[in-house]
């Protein structure tokens, strides 16, 4: 198959990657020359350009830019396009993209594969990133099932757990387990560092191990990353992050209570409850 992916960064890169070495013909088209000459380097296209121009003989071709040139990116590939191709995204929401982008090409799913790294860039991209991963598809009613199929056996070869849902059921999920994590995440790292007495701060950077590395991973990440999934699936983070507040604010009210049973009672709930997030 010829696969075309636009945008050669984390995850657009991971993909070139690995569909090369299933024997893939890959063509990629990425913002700046040094990107398109590193791709090639690395092994992560045959054939790169910053020009969509030889998008034509593309079966498939995945959309792996930043949400907010995406669908600019989009609007200037289409013409490009054999008018059999496939054309699929990795957005991290999906609301918003199949608003804005579903609509200008009949052959379009919406896709996100859930595997991402702290790095992004041509150099962040690595091989098998995606085993294991979800990849969330959210077919229309009017998506052609020979276009999802062909969606879903591509994710299937990265070894991903395929999951099909609507965009709106997949942005109340995420904001729950990806973009609500972002932010605590960040705000659990400015919170450390709003310690006025700078000799316990820099103690407490010593002293930081696995416990602070586990939950401050996801806030050190791609700022881009984390705007944009405010910025595209604000409604359902707002609402998960009233509701963490709320539970933050319980916490506080236990501790400043020294209502000890309550809180252990609420941590050996959710002792039992983290086991049903993780696989
Ligand atoms: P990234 O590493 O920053 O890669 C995006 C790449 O897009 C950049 O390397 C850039 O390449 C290229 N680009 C930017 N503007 C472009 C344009 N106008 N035309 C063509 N290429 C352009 O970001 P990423 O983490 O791979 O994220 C890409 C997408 O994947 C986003 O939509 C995100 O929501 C989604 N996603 C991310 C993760 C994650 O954890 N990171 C997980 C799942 C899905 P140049 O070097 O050429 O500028």
């Amino acid at each position: 198959m010829i696969i075309g992916i636009v945008g050669l960064g984390l995850i657009g890169g991971s993909l070139g990657l690995d569909f090369r070495s299933q024997g893939h013909r890959v063509l990629g088209v990425s913002r700046k020359p040094e990107t398109c000459e590193r791709a090639i380097a690395r092994g992560v296209a045959d054939d790169a350009s910053v020009s969509p121009n030889f998008l034509r003989p593309a079966d498939v071709v995945f959309v792996c830019t930043p949400l907010g040139v995406m669908e600019a990116v989009v609007d200037e590939i289409l013409s490009h396009l054999s008018p059999d191709a496939v054309l699929t995204d990795v957005g991290s929401v999906k609301g918003w993209v199949m608003q804005a982008i579903a609509p200008k090409w009949a052959n379009f799913v919406g896709g996100h594969p859930m595997a991402g790294t702290a790095e992004s860039g041509i150099e962040a991209a690595q091989r098998e990133l995606f085993i294991n991963c979800a990849y969330v598809l959210t077919p229309m009613a009017t998506t052609p099932p020979e276009a999802v199929q062909r969606v879903e056996d591509l994710a299937r070869s990265l070894q991903a757990q395929v999951y099909c849902c609507s965009p709106e059921e997949h942005d109340r999920a995420v904001a729950w387990i990806s973009h609500l994590p972002v932010m605590v995440s960040t705000s659990l790292i400015s919170a450390c560092h709003s310690e006025a007495d700078k000799a316990v701060l820099e103690l407490a950077r010593k002293l930081a191990s696995s416990g602070f590395r586990d939950t401050s991973r996801v806030g050190g990440g791609n700022p881009e990353l984390g705007v944009m999934m405010a910025k595209y699936n604000q409604e359902a983070l707002l609402r998960s992050l009233y509701a963490y507040r709320n539970q933050l604010d319980q916490a506080i009210d236990h501790i400043e209570q020294s209502n000890w049973a309550t809180l252990e009672q609420a941590l050996q709930t959710n002792q039992h409850q983290r086991p049903n997030f993780m696989h």
